[in-house]
Formats: C-alpha cells, structure tokens, sequence
C-alpha cells in the first residue's frame, strides 16, 4: 500500500480545525503551545513532504537543505516575511499564506486598540482596581475623540481597506491613505484620499500601520515620521514590529511628541523596547489581533487546503505567495 504523504505542523492547533488534513494524510504536530528548537524543527522538517509553519520559524535555506524533497511550506499566517520567499523559489517549493476571515479580525482589533489608548481604557481599568476612584471628576483622564477625526493608513491592502470601512461608516472618519498602489474601491465607497506619506503623518489623527515587512518598510515608521505628527495624534499598528522603530516610539511616546500608541506587533518580539512597558499612554497586546476563534479555525482549514492542494490533488497551492 502506498503510504501518506507526510505533513508537519510546527505548532499545536485545535484537532477539529484539521479534519481534512488527518483523513488524507499522515499528521505530525507539535503538542506543545511553544516554538519547537531548531534542531527539533529542522528534524521534522526532513520527515515532512508538506508542513505548516508559523511566524516564529525561520524558513530559509537550512530548512530546504535539510528536505530537498518538500513540497510545500504553507504559513499560518498572512504575513510571510519568516519565509526565504526567494530561497523557496530557486528550489521550486511553494509558499502559500492564510488570507480569509482573518482580515475583517485584525482590522477589528486596529479599531479596538485605536479607542482603548483613545479613551484610555486601561488606564481607567487600573485605576478602578487600584481602588481610586473616589468621586466623579470633570477632569479625570481625559481622552480624544474618535468621531469626525482623520484616520491615516498607510497600506490600504485587505486589511487596511477593511479599517477604512470600519472607520468610515461606523465612526464617520475622514479616511487619507498611503500606498505603492492606489485603492480606488476605498477612494469610491468611503471618500478615501491618496496622500504622500508626510502629508498623511501631518494631517491625521490617527494613524494606521498595514503595510507588509518588507525592505522597504523596515522602520517605515521612525524619528523623522513621528516628528511629523501631530502632538495629539495616536499611532496603531498591527502589522508586523520592525516596521515602526520602536526605540524612537519609545521617545516619541515619553517626549509626548505623539500622544498614544496602541501596538500589537514589536520589533523584537516578545521582548519590548526598553521603557515601553512602563509608558502609560501606550496600548500593548501579545500579537493577538487575528486570534478569534472564527479567524485562527479558517486560518488552519485554508493551510489544510493549500497542503492538499499539492500533496493529494497534485496541483498549485490556491493562496501560493509570489514575492
Ligand atoms: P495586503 O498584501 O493585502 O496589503 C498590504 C498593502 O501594503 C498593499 O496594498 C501594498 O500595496 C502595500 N504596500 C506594500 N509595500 C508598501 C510600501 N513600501 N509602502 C506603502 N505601501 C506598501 O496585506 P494584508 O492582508 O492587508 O496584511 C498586511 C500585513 O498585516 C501583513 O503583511 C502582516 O504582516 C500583517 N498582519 C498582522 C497580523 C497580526 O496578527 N497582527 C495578522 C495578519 C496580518
């Protein structure tokens, strides 16, 4: 009898999110809740026809050395900058990423960390349970508006449109955006203005981080941009970290240079920039903003699909990745 191809999943997920996968093929997962070693993944790797990573595994050169038989790398993620795209190309392994539910989810999240730091939220939360709220007072923790402000993206993809919507219709937001490519959908339907990227730094309020980490994103975000900003204005971003240089955050925030930030990706992920954590007007999360259970089950049965396309239905991966 023929034998399963193999598939390796780098961290644990839920069972039931993988049915197709497990009635196809062979199932290798990490059981624990924690990155493998790279030894450990590396020797997964060379048992593995398919697998299915995260963004805390590297996907480079080692990894086709160590299988040059693979056949898929499907990311859990959207994002894809853990993978030698290029790497994976010059072998001819596919790369595939997990687009779906997960965009409405993220740009939910911008949209709640944008009024948590807004409204201060948790500084409210902690001072309630600090036991000092004492008497209603006029001048207690007063926030911004969000109604009738302008809201700056910048990377107005899936999920930077799906902000613009949220924003528009349900906060009447004047939505300026900043893109290598226009967005005439979002120009249409919610009155979005194309803008260079100091223009949208000077004229928001908020502004809105959606753009992939790529060379020419790293630090898109630095002490020249926040100079530019309003000192009322709040930066959000749920992209990924190094796209903001934290260490000028960090200034920005302390000189009150810009008045909040509300981050869910860090450039040295888990640790944080020095001082950031102590900082009061800054709104942090653990790389959570796709974790809904709608969002993280879809992730997994699009990876599952992307996997049989090539391990069972012999064809290219429906979300293959090409830069
Ligand atoms: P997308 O590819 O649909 O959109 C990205 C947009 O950025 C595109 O419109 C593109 O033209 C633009 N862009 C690329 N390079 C640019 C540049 N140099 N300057 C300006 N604009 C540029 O991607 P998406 O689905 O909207 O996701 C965006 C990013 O969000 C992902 O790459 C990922 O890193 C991140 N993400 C984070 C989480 C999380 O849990 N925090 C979850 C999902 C995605």
């Amino acid at each position: 009898m023929n034998r399963k191809p193999v598939v390796y999943i780098s961290r644990k997920l839920e069972k039931q999110w993988l049915t197709e996968l497990y009635r196809h093929l062979e199932v290798s997962m990490n059981q624990k809740r924690t990155p493998p070693s790279r030894a450990e993944f590396l020797k997964n790797v060379k048992k593995a026809d398919g697998i299915i990573t995260v963004l805390t595994e590297r996907v480079d050169e080692e990894v086709f050395r160590a299988n040059v038989n693979l056949k898929i790398v499907a990311n859990y993620a959207v994002g894809y900058d853990n993978i030698d795209v290029a790497a994976a190309k010059r072998r001819g392994v596919p790369v595939s990423n997990t687009p779906g539910d997960l965009t409405g989810a993220v740009a939910e999240h911008a949209m709640a960390l944008l009024l948590n730091v807004a409204k201060r939220v948790l500084e409210g939360d902690s001072y309630v349970r600090a036991g000092k709220y004492t008497a209603w007072d006029p001048l207690l923790l007063l926030g911004s508006d969000v109604r009738g402000r302008t809201l700056g993206i910048v990377g107005t993809g899936r999920i930077g449109a799906a902000l613009a919507g949220i924003a528009s219709s349900g906060f009447g937001m004047t939505i300026l955006y900043y893109d290598v490519v226009r967005n005439r959908e979002i120009e249409k339907k919610f009155g979005a203005k194309k803008v260079s990227l100091s223009d949208l730094l000077q004229k928001s309020d908020y502004v809105s981080v959606h753009v992939p980490l790529l060379p020419s994103t790293k630090h898109l975000i630095g002490r020249k941009e926040f100079s530019l900003m309003k000192r009322s204005a709040y930066l959000i971003n749920t992209s990924r970290g190094p796209v903001v240089d934290e260490k000028a955050l960090v200034n920005a925030l302390k000189s009150k240079k810009i008045a909040g930030a509300g981050l869910d990706v860090f450039e040295h992920e888990p640790k944080l920039a020095l001082g950031l954590s102590g900082l009061s007007n800054a709104v942090l999360t653990p790389h959570i903003a796709s974790a809904t259970v709608g969002a993280r089950r879809e992730m997994a049965e699009i990876a599952a699909e992307n996997v049989l396309d090539v391990l069972v239905r012999g064809r290219r991966p429906r979300n293959e990745v090409t830069a």
